[in-house]
């Protein structure tokens, strides 16, 4: 069975660049009778609030696009994520981190330092020493390179890549104010839900590196992706950044329909003032 999905972060209310990415997943499921999954990432307690994955759930409706089965809930699965990251302790490939944000800022100041898609790379202050205070735990990536060796993927727009996971350096896996980072949460769920096709927005395009070294490691099958064209404002900027990123319940107080407003982006036409940056 093929399986797409949809997994918006509840710290917010989702904007017409959700009602878009959420299309995506779910006429790609329809397209060939797959699953159409929604998953609802609530793993950050701090951000993550109720009234936001009620608001989620009721968009989702007003817009017509239903999702198969149960909605998965991140929160409910941190023993899945917890069991995983013992395995890979297990491997000798994580390390604890003790740094402050402003630490590791100051870090960077005395060192040369390595941009990636994320900003400044972590320079690994924390590999080898020990400290009795909370941490977070961070993936040895040189180490976990050199267990599984080269590895590429594949997505349907961009064709095939080879991976690149030291843009990032040693990622976050388990968080210090919070369970499972993104990465080890979204990698296993996607394991676990079968999803066989991983559509999302180009944004997350770089960290499927992240990913995929997660896969390899883990044993987990490996998806096809598909990183769609984010629709972007006049000024070219990402939504959520933007004041065109008016929530789906102002278009739904306005008396617009959901389910038109959905035809309407299948037509490929879009509201005033906001592009497909995909082309
Ligand atoms: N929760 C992420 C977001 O809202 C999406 C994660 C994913 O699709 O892998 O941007």
């Amino acid at each position: 069975m093929k399986a797409t999905r949809f997994a918006p972060s509840p710290n917010g209310r989702l904007h017409i660049g959700h009602a878009y990415a959420a299309l995506c997943a779910h006429d790609f499921a329809r397209s060939f009778g797959g699953h159409f999954q929604l998953r609802i990432e609530d793993i950050d307690g701090t951000r993550s609030r109720p009234e936001h994955i009620a608001a989620i759930i009721e968009d989702m409706d007003w817009l017509g696009l239903h999702h198969d089965g149960e909605v998965v809930f991140q929160s409910q699965r941190v023993n899945h994520y917890a069991a995983a990251l013992e395995k890979l302790r297990d491997m000798g490939l994580l390390y604890r981190c003790w740094c402050t944000r402003s630490e590791i800022a100051g870090a960077l100041k005395s060192k040369p330092v390595r941009h990636g898609p994320d900003g400044p790379v972590y320079p690994g202050t924390c590999r080898g020493v020990e400290r009795d205070s909370p941490h977070c735990w961070r993936l040895d990536m040189a180490a976990a390179m050199e267990r599984i060796g080269p590895v590429t993927w594949t997505d349907l727009q961009a064709g095939l890549q080879h991976a690149d996971p030291q843009l990032f350096g040693d990622v976050v896996l388990w968080r210090k104010d919070a369970p499972a980072s993104y990465h080890l949460a979204a990698t296993l769920d996607d394991a676990a839900g079968g999803i066989s096709h991983v559509v999302r927005g180009k944004d997350l395009f770089a960290y499927t590196s992240v990913h995929r070294v997660l896969q390899e490691l883990l044993g987990l099958p490996e998806p096809v992706y598909w990183h769609h064209g984010l629709l972007l404002d006049t000024k070219g900027d990402k939504l959520a950044k933007s004041r065109l990123s008016e929530p789906l319940a102002a278009y739904r107080e306005r008396g617009i329909d959901g389910a038109e407003l959905i035809e309407q982006l299948r037509r490929g036409e879009l509201p005033l003032g906001i592009s497909n940056g995909s082309a």
